[in-house]
Protein backbone atom coordinates (compact mmCIF):
# COMPACT_ATOMS: atom_id res chain seq x y z
CA UNK A 1 0.00 0.00 0.00
CA UNK A 2 1.25 3.50 -0.95
CA UNK A 3 0.87 5.59 1.95
CA UNK A 4 -0.46 8.87 -0.35
CA UNK A 5 -0.86 11.69 2.68
CA UNK A 6 3.25 10.73 3.99
CA UNK A 7 4.04 11.03 0.35
CA UNK A 8 2.19 14.65 -0.19
CA UNK A 9 2.99 15.69 2.97
CA UNK A 10 7.02 15.01 2.64
CA UNK A 11 6.74 16.92 -1.12
CA UNK A 12 4.95 19.90 0.41
CA UNK A 13 7.33 20.31 3.25
CA UNK A 14 10.32 20.02 0.68
CA UNK A 15 9.27 22.03 -1.63
CA UNK A 16 7.48 25.17 0.48
CA UNK A 17 9.93 26.45 1.81
CA UNK A 18 12.20 26.43 -1.15
CA UNK A 19 14.34 29.63 -1.59
CA UNK A 20 14.18 29.43 -5.51
CA UNK A 21 9.87 29.88 -6.27
CA UNK A 22 9.79 31.08 -9.81
CA UNK A 23 8.21 34.28 -10.52
CA UNK A 24 4.68 35.54 -9.69
CA UNK A 25 3.13 37.10 -13.48
CA UNK A 26 2.94 40.65 -13.62
CA UNK A 27 1.12 40.96 -16.95
CA UNK A 28 -2.01 40.36 -15.73
CA UNK A 29 -1.66 42.66 -12.83
CA UNK A 30 -4.47 40.62 -10.55
CA UNK A 31 -2.26 37.80 -10.37
CA UNK A 32 0.83 39.82 -9.20
CA UNK A 33 -0.99 40.05 -5.83
CA UNK A 34 -0.73 36.59 -5.08
CA UNK A 35 2.14 35.41 -2.66
CA UNK A 36 4.76 33.33 -3.86
CA UNK A 37 4.82 31.30 -0.65
CA UNK A 38 1.45 29.66 -1.59
CA UNK A 39 2.01 25.58 -2.21
CA UNK A 40 -0.77 23.12 -2.37
CA UNK A 41 -1.51 19.70 -3.62
CA UNK A 42 -4.35 17.29 -4.01
CA UNK A 43 -5.47 14.10 -5.37
CA UNK A 44 -8.31 12.05 -5.65
CA UNK A 45 -7.58 8.65 -6.83
CA UNK A 46 -11.06 6.80 -8.98
CA UNK A 47 -11.65 4.69 -6.36
CA UNK A 48 -12.79 7.40 -3.85
CA UNK A 49 -9.23 7.97 -1.65
CA UNK A 50 -8.59 11.70 -1.13
CA UNK A 51 -5.52 13.19 0.18
CA UNK A 52 -4.71 16.94 0.54
CA UNK A 53 -1.16 18.74 1.86
CA UNK A 54 -0.57 22.29 2.28
CA UNK A 55 -2.36 25.26 0.80
CA UNK A 56 -5.00 22.69 -1.17
CA UNK A 57 -8.00 24.52 0.37
CA UNK A 58 -6.86 28.21 -1.24
CA UNK A 59 -8.53 29.46 -4.21
CA UNK A 60 -6.42 30.32 -7.26
CA UNK A 61 -6.95 31.60 -10.85
CA UNK A 62 -6.98 28.48 -13.02
CA UNK A 63 -6.03 29.94 -16.39
CA UNK A 64 -5.40 28.55 -19.05
CA UNK A 65 -6.59 25.00 -17.25
CA UNK A 66 -9.80 26.24 -18.31
CA UNK A 67 -8.87 25.56 -21.99
CA UNK A 68 -9.16 21.60 -21.51
CA UNK A 69 -12.67 22.52 -19.69
CA UNK A 70 -13.84 24.56 -22.63
CA UNK A 71 -12.71 22.37 -24.97
CA UNK A 72 -14.28 19.47 -23.05
CA UNK A 73 -17.34 21.35 -23.16
CA UNK A 74 -17.06 21.88 -26.77
CA UNK A 75 -16.35 17.98 -28.09
CA UNK A 76 -19.48 16.78 -27.96
CA UNK A 77 -21.51 19.90 -29.15
CA UNK A 78 -19.00 19.87 -32.67
CA UNK A 79 -17.58 16.67 -32.66
CA UNK A 80 -14.76 16.23 -35.07
CA UNK A 81 -15.74 19.84 -36.75
CA UNK A 82 -13.57 21.17 -34.11
CA UNK A 83 -10.31 20.35 -35.82
CA UNK A 84 -11.14 21.65 -38.93
CA UNK A 85 -10.63 25.35 -37.33
CA UNK A 86 -7.57 24.22 -34.92
CA UNK A 87 -4.57 21.21 -35.22
CA UNK A 88 -3.92 18.89 -32.99
CA UNK A 89 -0.06 19.36 -32.94
CA UNK A 90 2.24 20.68 -30.22
CA UNK A 91 3.50 24.07 -31.04
CA UNK A 92 7.02 23.88 -29.67
CA UNK A 93 6.35 27.68 -29.08
CA UNK A 94 4.83 29.32 -25.63
CA UNK A 95 1.36 29.96 -24.83
CA UNK A 96 0.67 33.28 -26.39
CA UNK A 97 2.66 32.63 -29.80
CA UNK A 98 0.32 33.31 -32.23
CA UNK A 99 1.48 29.90 -33.89
CA UNK A 100 -1.24 29.31 -36.50
CA UNK A 101 -0.06 26.61 -38.45
CA UNK A 102 -0.49 26.98 -41.63
CA UNK A 103 -0.79 30.93 -41.84
CA UNK A 104 -2.67 31.43 -45.21
CA UNK A 105 -5.44 29.34 -43.17
CA UNK A 106 -5.59 30.82 -39.93
CA UNK A 107 -5.62 27.52 -38.09
CA UNK A 108 -4.28 27.39 -34.60
CA UNK A 109 -1.65 24.89 -33.64
CA UNK A 110 -3.66 23.07 -30.91
CA UNK A 111 -6.51 24.10 -28.30
CA UNK A 112 -3.99 24.56 -25.85
CA UNK A 113 -1.76 27.45 -26.90
CA UNK A 114 -4.31 31.02 -26.71
CA UNK A 115 -5.38 31.35 -30.03
CA UNK A 116 -6.54 27.50 -30.30
CA UNK A 117 -8.44 28.19 -26.94
CA UNK A 118 -9.82 31.88 -28.33
CA UNK A 119 -11.07 29.75 -31.44
CA UNK A 120 -12.63 27.32 -28.90
CA UNK A 121 -14.43 30.16 -27.22
CA UNK A 122 -15.85 31.33 -30.54
CA UNK A 123 -17.17 28.14 -30.71
CA UNK A 124 -18.76 27.86 -27.49
CA UNK A 125 -20.34 31.55 -27.96
CA UNK A 126 -21.76 30.68 -31.16
CA UNK A 127 -23.34 27.01 -29.63
CA UNK A 128 -24.58 28.21 -26.19
CA UNK A 129 -27.66 30.70 -25.44
CA UNK A 130 -25.96 32.24 -22.31
CA UNK A 131 -21.82 31.42 -22.60
CA UNK A 132 -20.64 32.59 -19.83
CA UNK A 133 -23.23 31.31 -17.41
CA UNK A 134 -23.67 27.93 -19.23
CA UNK A 135 -20.07 27.78 -19.57
CA UNK A 136 -19.47 28.51 -15.40
CA UNK A 137 -22.86 26.01 -15.07
CA UNK A 138 -21.16 22.97 -16.79
CA UNK A 139 -18.17 23.35 -14.34
CA UNK A 140 -19.79 23.73 -11.19
CA UNK A 141 -21.28 20.23 -12.42
CA UNK A 142 -18.37 18.50 -13.12
CA UNK A 143 -17.01 19.66 -9.53
CA UNK A 144 -20.29 18.36 -7.99
CA UNK A 145 -19.77 22.13 -6.36
CA UNK A 146 -21.81 25.14 -6.99
CA UNK A 147 -19.84 27.75 -5.47
CA UNK A 148 -17.09 28.47 -8.27
CA UNK A 149 -16.89 31.22 -9.67
CA UNK A 150 -15.15 33.80 -12.23
CA UNK A 151 -13.19 36.53 -10.58
CA UNK A 152 -14.46 39.67 -12.49
CA UNK A 153 -11.34 41.24 -11.26
CA UNK A 154 -9.28 39.19 -12.65
CA UNK A 155 -11.51 38.86 -15.98
CA UNK A 156 -11.22 43.04 -16.39
CA UNK A 157 -7.66 43.01 -15.16
CA UNK A 158 -7.08 41.04 -18.16
CA UNK A 159 -9.24 42.61 -20.62
CA UNK A 160 -7.21 45.75 -19.82
CA UNK A 161 -3.87 44.18 -20.38
CA UNK A 162 -4.44 41.68 -22.96
CA UNK A 163 -3.17 43.07 -26.16
CA UNK A 164 -1.46 40.01 -27.04
CA UNK A 165 -5.22 37.85 -26.75
CA UNK A 166 -6.67 40.86 -29.03
CA UNK A 167 -3.91 40.55 -31.41
CA UNK A 168 -4.62 36.86 -31.70
CA UNK A 169 -8.24 37.56 -31.75
CA UNK A 170 -8.17 39.79 -34.87
CA UNK A 171 -5.57 37.59 -36.83
CA UNK A 172 -7.93 35.20 -36.42
CA UNK A 173 -10.81 37.28 -37.75
CA UNK A 174 -8.98 38.47 -40.47
CA UNK A 175 -8.47 34.79 -41.71
CA UNK A 176 -11.81 34.33 -41.30
CA UNK A 177 -11.49 31.70 -37.95
CA UNK A 178 -13.69 33.61 -35.37
CA UNK A 179 -17.56 33.71 -36.20
CA UNK A 180 -18.26 36.01 -33.41
CA UNK A 181 -16.87 39.41 -32.47
CA UNK A 182 -13.64 39.73 -30.83
CA UNK A 183 -14.99 41.48 -27.83
CA UNK A 184 -17.65 38.73 -27.62
CA UNK A 185 -15.44 36.22 -27.43
CA UNK A 186 -12.69 37.47 -25.62
CA UNK A 187 -14.56 38.54 -23.07
CA UNK A 188 -15.82 35.06 -22.80
CA UNK A 189 -12.01 33.82 -22.81
CA UNK A 190 -10.76 36.42 -20.07
CA UNK A 191 -13.72 35.00 -17.91
CA UNK A 192 -13.19 31.47 -18.53
CA UNK A 193 -9.53 31.84 -17.32
CA UNK A 194 -10.69 34.22 -14.56
CA UNK A 195 -12.33 31.43 -12.74
CA UNK A 196 -11.25 30.11 -9.24
CA UNK A 197 -10.79 27.08 -7.87
CA UNK A 198 -8.74 25.38 -4.97
CA UNK A 199 -6.78 22.35 -5.68
CA UNK A 200 -9.72 20.15 -4.18
CA UNK A 201 -11.81 21.82 -6.70
CA UNK A 202 -10.10 21.42 -9.96
CA UNK A 203 -8.78 17.96 -8.87
CA UNK A 204 -12.77 17.54 -9.22
CA UNK A 205 -13.05 18.90 -12.06
CA UNK A 206 -10.58 17.03 -13.91
CA UNK A 207 -11.72 13.49 -12.43
CA UNK A 208 -13.84 12.84 -16.10
CA UNK A 209 -10.60 12.48 -17.65
CA UNK A 210 -9.04 9.91 -15.81
CA UNK A 211 -12.75 7.95 -14.58
CA UNK A 212 -13.81 7.40 -18.63
CA UNK A 213 -15.62 10.24 -19.03
CA UNK A 214 -17.96 10.36 -15.93
CA UNK A 215 -17.51 13.35 -13.40
CA UNK A 216 -17.92 13.69 -9.67
CA UNK A 217 -21.69 12.99 -9.59
CA UNK A 218 -21.43 9.77 -12.18
CA UNK A 219 -22.50 11.80 -15.29
CA UNK A 220 -21.43 10.56 -18.17
CA UNK A 221 -20.10 13.97 -20.02
CA UNK A 222 -17.54 12.52 -22.75
CA UNK A 223 -16.95 8.93 -24.59
CA UNK A 224 -14.44 6.83 -24.18
CA UNK A 225 -12.38 8.54 -27.65
CA UNK A 226 -13.09 11.64 -26.69
CA UNK A 227 -11.31 11.20 -23.26
CA UNK A 228 -8.69 9.72 -24.88
CA UNK A 229 -8.34 12.45 -27.78
CA UNK A 230 -8.24 15.39 -24.53
CA UNK A 231 -5.88 13.38 -22.83
CA UNK A 232 -3.48 12.94 -25.62
CA UNK A 233 -3.62 16.96 -26.49
CA UNK A 234 -2.82 17.37 -23.03
CA UNK A 235 0.09 15.13 -22.75
CA UNK A 236 1.29 16.68 -26.22
CA UNK A 237 0.34 20.40 -25.49
CA UNK A 238 -1.15 21.04 -22.30
CA UNK A 239 2.76 22.42 -21.32
CA UNK A 240 3.40 24.48 -24.37
CA UNK A 241 7.46 24.34 -25.41
CA UNK A 242 7.76 22.60 -22.16
CA UNK A 243 5.03 19.38 -22.94
CA UNK A 244 8.40 17.00 -23.93
CA UNK A 245 10.49 18.29 -20.24
CA UNK A 246 6.79 17.37 -18.68
CA UNK A 247 6.64 14.19 -20.30
CA UNK A 248 9.85 13.50 -19.53
CA UNK A 249 10.13 14.43 -15.90
CA UNK A 250 5.96 14.11 -14.67
CA UNK A 251 5.07 11.30 -17.93
CA UNK A 252 1.25 12.49 -17.34
CA UNK A 253 -1.49 14.15 -19.71
CA UNK A 254 -1.72 17.67 -17.28
CA UNK A 255 -2.37 20.89 -17.85
CA UNK A 256 -0.94 24.37 -16.55
CA UNK A 257 -1.96 28.19 -16.20
CA UNK A 258 -0.06 30.98 -15.13
CA UNK A 259 -2.09 31.48 -11.69
CA UNK A 260 0.74 28.77 -10.89
CA UNK A 261 -1.75 25.48 -10.90
CA UNK A 262 -1.21 22.36 -12.62
CA UNK A 263 -4.01 19.28 -13.07
CA UNK A 264 -2.74 16.42 -14.31
CA UNK A 265 -4.09 12.74 -13.90
CA UNK A 266 -3.25 8.91 -14.46
CA UNK A 267 -6.58 7.68 -16.67
CA UNK A 268 -8.60 5.00 -14.57
CA UNK A 269 -6.42 5.51 -11.42
CA UNK A 270 -6.23 9.52 -10.17
CA UNK A 271 -6.59 13.25 -10.74
CA UNK A 272 -3.59 15.43 -9.02
CA UNK A 273 -3.18 19.30 -8.49
CA UNK A 274 -0.54 21.10 -7.33
CA UNK A 275 -0.29 25.47 -6.87
CA UNK A 276 2.58 27.03 -6.48
CA UNK A 277 2.35 30.57 -8.10
CA UNK A 278 5.81 30.87 -8.92
CA UNK A 279 6.41 30.33 -12.87
CA UNK A 280 9.62 29.46 -14.53
CA UNK A 281 10.43 31.31 -17.98
CA UNK A 282 7.67 28.94 -19.85
CA UNK A 283 5.04 30.30 -17.65
CA UNK A 284 4.89 26.98 -15.87
CA UNK A 285 4.85 26.27 -11.86
CA UNK A 286 8.36 26.23 -11.58
CA UNK A 287 7.52 24.16 -7.61
CA UNK A 288 4.46 22.83 -9.60
CA UNK A 289 6.76 20.90 -12.21
CA UNK A 290 9.38 19.70 -9.45
CA UNK A 291 6.37 18.48 -7.01
CA UNK A 292 4.14 16.42 -9.65
CA UNK A 293 8.08 14.90 -10.59
CA UNK A 294 8.70 13.98 -7.31
CA UNK A 295 5.29 12.22 -7.36
CA UNK A 296 5.09 10.36 -9.98
CA UNK A 297 8.58 8.74 -9.38
CA UNK A 298 8.12 7.95 -5.86
CA UNK A 299 4.56 6.46 -6.27
CA UNK A 300 6.33 5.10 -9.37
CA UNK A 301 2.98 5.85 -11.18
CA UNK A 302 2.78 7.34 -14.47
CA UNK A 303 1.68 6.23 -18.00
CA UNK A 304 5.19 5.00 -18.93
N1 LIG B 1 -5.28 34.27 -19.43
C1 LIG B 1 -3.93 33.96 -19.78
C2 LIG B 1 -3.57 34.52 -21.14
O1 LIG B 1 -4.38 34.43 -22.02
C3 LIG B 1 -3.75 32.48 -19.76
C4 LIG B 1 -2.33 32.06 -20.08
C5 LIG B 1 -1.90 30.84 -19.30
O2 LIG B 1 -2.40 30.53 -18.24
N2 LIG B 1 -0.87 30.22 -19.79
O3 LIG B 1 -2.52 35.05 -21.36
Amino acid sequence: MIDYQAILDTITNSLKHSAVKGEVPTYIPELAKVKDTNFGMYLNLVDGEKYGSGDWDKPFSIQSISKVLTLAKAVPLMGNKIFERVDVEPSGNPFNHMSLLELEKGIPRNPLINSGAIVIADMLVTHLDDPKEEFLQYVRDLTNDQSISYNEKVAESEARTGFNNYAAANLLKSFGNLINEVEDVLDFYFHQCSIEMTCEQLSNAFYMFANRGKCMRNTAHLTLNQVKRINAIMLTCGFYDEAGEFAFEVGLPGKSGVGGGIAALLPNEFTITCWAPGLNTQGNSYLGMQALELFTTQTNRSIF
